[in-house]
Order: structure tokens, then C-alpha cells, then sequence
């Protein structure tokens, strides 16, 4: 039977208890299931992704990537802990859909990704779901988005083989980067890496995870 978009949050709480061990907690914050529970995922994949928008899993979005599955962008939204007056960046716009809820949660959200036609279908959905939080740019990850920095919170939703050292110094004291590291299409793990208020640096594995690479653009290694 097609799923709708309160299935879709029945699967994630199901998964949230499913793996309370590892992510310690039985329950996300309630402001994060709001903002899940008032974006409309469908809005987000292709014409002949619709039927299947409200499953909990990834879908391909075209250019060899994906939208993220929705319990991974709901766990990944609370290890973020977004608050109202926070400014995010978001490494890997891809759908829009991680940005989207992001922008429900804080005040500001700067989003980067280095497929050009995936930033500007997502800037259009922005534009027509009238989320104007919301600000794009087709860049390099890895070399995050300086002239905002610094962020309350960076959320890579790419797999990096390292924590890059660019977007650790692009965060505040305080803040929080949440980012898969590991190797493309083999073991990665999600990391929730803290800086704090005297600027020293912890990070924590919460789980493993299967992400698409983050392309090493400045470096020319996926250049064609
Ligand atoms: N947040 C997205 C998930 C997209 S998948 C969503 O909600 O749909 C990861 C995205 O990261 C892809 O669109 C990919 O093109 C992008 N990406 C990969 N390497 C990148 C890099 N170095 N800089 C910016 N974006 C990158």
C-alpha cells in the first residue's frame, strides 16, 4: 500500500527504537519530528520517485546521487541539535530536502553542492515551497563557505574519508558538525564531532552508515 507522510514518521520512530542503543536515545526531539512531519518529502524526488516519496529509504534524485534516507535526515537533524537563532551550513544540497527541514529549525541555512543542476532544482523548490531561509551555492565542500563562517552547526551529507580541518575551523565554539566518514561504498560511520568553548575538538562515532562520496573537487581527483 503507498505510504504517507504519517507512515513515513511511524517507520522513523520504529527505527529510533530499533537502534536506541547506539544513538542512546529512544525518542528525537519533538521539534525535529515537527519539522519532519511539515516537509513534504514528495516535493523533493522525481515525477517517478512520487509513489514511493513517504518510504523510509533513499531514492535516487539523478546524477548518480541520492535523497537521503528520512530516518538518516531525522537522526542526523537531532545529532545537530539546531536551535531558532543558529546558521547551518549543509555540505551536499542534493534534493533540498536535508536544507529544507534545517530551515524549519533555525534561522539561517547555507547550503553547498558540486552538481550544478542539483543546486538549482533545489533553489526552485525553495523558491516555490517559499522557503527563503534557505541560501545555495555550487561549490567544494571540502573547502566549505568562509565568508559566512563562523556556523552554529555543519551538516555533511556526503561520506568524507577524513573530518575536514576547513570545516572544523568554520565552526564556533560551541557548535556541532555532523558528518559520515569512511571510505566510498565501504565501511563509514556517522560522526557527531563537537568543538568547545575553549575550541578543543571531540568527536564520537554514533553508528554506521552507507552514503554516497564526498567528490574531492579542489584536489581535480574526480575531474573528467
Ligand atoms: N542532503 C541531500 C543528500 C544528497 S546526497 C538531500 O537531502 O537530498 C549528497 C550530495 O552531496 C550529492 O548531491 C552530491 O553531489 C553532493 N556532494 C558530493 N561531494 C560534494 C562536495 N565535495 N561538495 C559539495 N557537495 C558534494
Amino acid at each position: 500500500m503507498r505510504r504517507n507522510q504519517h507512515d513515513m514518521l511511524d517507520d522513523i520512530d520504529a527505527e529510533v527504537r530499533y537502534t536506541r542503543t547506539l544513538i542512546g536515545k529512544d525518542a528525537l526531539d519533538e521539534r525535529v519530528m515537527e519539522a519532519v512531519r511539515n516537509v513534504p518529502r514528495d516535493a523533493f524526488v522525481p515525477t517517478d520517485m512520487k509513489a514511493v516519496a513517504f518510504e523510509n529509504g533513499p531514492l535516487p534524485i539523478g546524477h548518480g546521487q541520492t535523497i537521503s534516507q528520512p530516518f538518516m535526515v531525522a537522526l542526523m537533524t537531532d545529532l545537530l541539535a539546531p536551535e531558532p537563532g543558529h546558521r547551518i551550513l549543509e555540505i551536499g544540497t542534493g534534493s533540498g530536502y536535508q536544507a529544507a527541514i534545517l530551515s524549519r529549525l533555525c534561522s539561517k541555512v547555507y547550503s553547498l553542492e558540486v552538481v550544478e543542476a542539483l543546486s538549482v532544482a533545489a533553489a526552485a523548490i525553495f523558491e516555490r515551497l517559499g522557503y527563503h531561509n534557505i541560501e545555495t551555492r555550487i561549490g567544494d565542500g571540502y573547502q566549505g563557505w568562509p565568508e559566512h563562517a563562523p556556523y552554529d552547526g555543519i551538516m555533511v551529507t556526503a561520506a568524507a574519508t577524513h573530518i575536514p580541518a576547513s570545516l572544523v575551523g568554520q565552526l564556533k565554539a560551541g557548535g556541532r558538525m555532523v558528518i559520515p566518514v569512511g571510505l566510498p561504498y565501504s565501511h563509514q560511520e556517522l560522526m557527531l564531532v563537537r568543538k568547545d568553548e575553549r575550541g578543543e575538538v571531540r568527536s564520537k562515532s554514533v553508528l554506521g552508515v552507507a552514503f554516497v562520496p564526498m567528490v574531492e573537487a579542489a584536489t581535480g581527483l574526480t575531474e573528467n
